[in-house]
């Protein structure tokens, strides 16, 4: 499949008129349609939701088109709390899966009202300390440690990943929670990430399904929720099939069939906390190429770098690059792509085939809607960068301006020094 930017090289000269490169963009339309179709594709179960996983793309902008389709905001922290709160967001809006939670955050998330999702036994006692109490609405996240596997195809590895409780501890758990006059159950499970194909889910809610009938039965507990959280993928690679939402939300109506409705469990909301697969593809990362190096390879120099986007970096994950103007040139030259970073990870790209690039081309990086600008850090100095909404109407807006220097240096500002930097 050949992968298209959603945006058009006219329109990217336009934009950048006002706005310069580099600069994350997204695409409202496509923001929609895909919400409308997860929308869809679980309108067979009365209590669904979608709560976006606000660390995808912690944009106040994109979230309330979010939430015109009816999501609620997944938190990890304080601050995206207090980001969900900002936006209107209110009690069963917000779900808040952390771990290795801070009490400030436990007791920011019980003033706002949010669910708060346990990621460990221990964390029982942590909390009642902190609050003084235990809300009636808890959720336990669960881990059946091991491989995660469809058929033979290793999809993750619970057994080695730091978050949830062991089978033993969720019973115990809810035991406890249950004694400590807990009313409403939930059990949440995030077993592995970025999964490009139909199955995850289903095979995830079975695990879950089965799990949330035992615990019931054996702990008295009331479940008004399964949690199918976040790792439904998007296709980096142009090779790779995109998911298809129905097929996944028709799977999980089927196991919910098989497995709660004969347990009397017909009446269970299913949640998801979906991040990258709500933004992912819907955004996407524009640099202008400034530099060519002839070297022991040939390297091509951007504006942006790692900072803007760390995910090759850090994971050494594809993103797909389109050089804008060049879609129908034979990619017949080889290059590493390349940021500005001290740092010989920061290339986008490594021993890529694209077509000849000249100094002045304009890159768009592909699927930058989640965990990109949001992964973003300020080493070297180097400064965040603008978000953009590319509307419906063709129109676009500026969602976030970029970062300036007084936004580097402004926890210098209680110092003397502050001053100097700025004269
Ligand atoms: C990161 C995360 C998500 C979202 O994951 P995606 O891969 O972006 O769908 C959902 N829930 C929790 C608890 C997470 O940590």
């Amino acid at each position: 499949m050949i992968k298209k930017p959603f945006v058009t090289k006219e329109k990217l000269e336009e934009i950048r008129k006002t706005i310069p490169t580099p600069f994350h963009l997204y695409d409202e339309k496509g923001i929609r349609e895909n919400a409308k179709a997860l929308k869809e594709a679980f309108a067979w179960n009365e209590g669904y939701r979608e709560y976006y996983a606000v660390k995808a793309c912690p944009n106040p902008f994109l979230i309330q088109i979010l939430q015109e389709y009816g999501c609620g905001c997944d938190c990890s922290s304080k601050t995206e709390l207090m980001l969900s709160k900002a936006i209107g967001c209110r009690n069963e809006d917000i779900m808040f899966s952390s771990n290795d939670t801070p009490a400030e955050d436990y007791l920011y998330a019980q003033e706002i009202g949010a669910t708060i999702n346990l990621d460990d036994i221990t964390h029982i006692e942590f909390l009642e300390k902190t609050l003084g109490y235990i809300p009636k609405r808890i959720s336990c996240r669960y881990n059946p440690g091991g491989l995660f596997k469809i058929s033979n195809d290793i999809m993750d590895n619970p057994g080695d990943a730091k978050y949830g409780m062991t089978t033993e501890q969720i019973f115990e758990a809810f035991r406890i929670l249950k004694a400590k006059g807990v009313e409403e159950f939930g059990v949440h499970a995030f077993l592995a990430s970025n999964t490009v194909t139909n199955d995850y889910y289903p095979m995830l809610a079975k695990v879950l399904f089965e799990v949330a009938v035992k615990l019931e039965k054996e702990t008295g507990a009331d479940i008004k929720f399964i949690n199918l959280s976040g790792g439904i993928g998007i296709p980096y690679r142009p090779d790779q099939e995109p998911n298809d939402i129905r097929v996944i939300g028709e799977g999980v109506r089927k196991v919910y069939e098989e497995v709660l409705v004969p347990a009397g469990m017909g009446d269970v909301a299913i949640y998801t906390e979906l991040g990258r697969f709500m933004t992912g593809p819907y955004g996407c990362l524009v640099t202008e190429v400034i530099h060519e190096k002839h070297t022991h390879k040939e390297y091509i120099g951007c504006d942006a770098c790692a900072v803007n986007l760390m995910r090759p970096a850090m994971y050494g994950a594809y993103h797909h690059i389109t050089v804008m103007g060049k879609e129908e040139e034979p990619c017949d030259h080889m290059y590493d792509v390349t940021g500005s970073l001290c740092e010989n990870n920061d290339k986008f790209a490594i021993d890529r085939m694209l077509p000849k690039v000249d100094v002045g081309d304009l890159l768009v990086i592909h699927d930058t809607g989640a965990h990109g600008f949001s992964m973003g850090y300020n080493y070297n100095g180097k400064l965040k960068s603008a978000e953009v909404l590319l509307k419906e109407d063709g129109s676009f807006e500026l969602i976030r301006r970029a970062e300036t220097p007084k936004d580097y240096f402004s926890t210098f500002d209680c110092f003397p020094v502050y001053q100097k930097i700025f004269e």
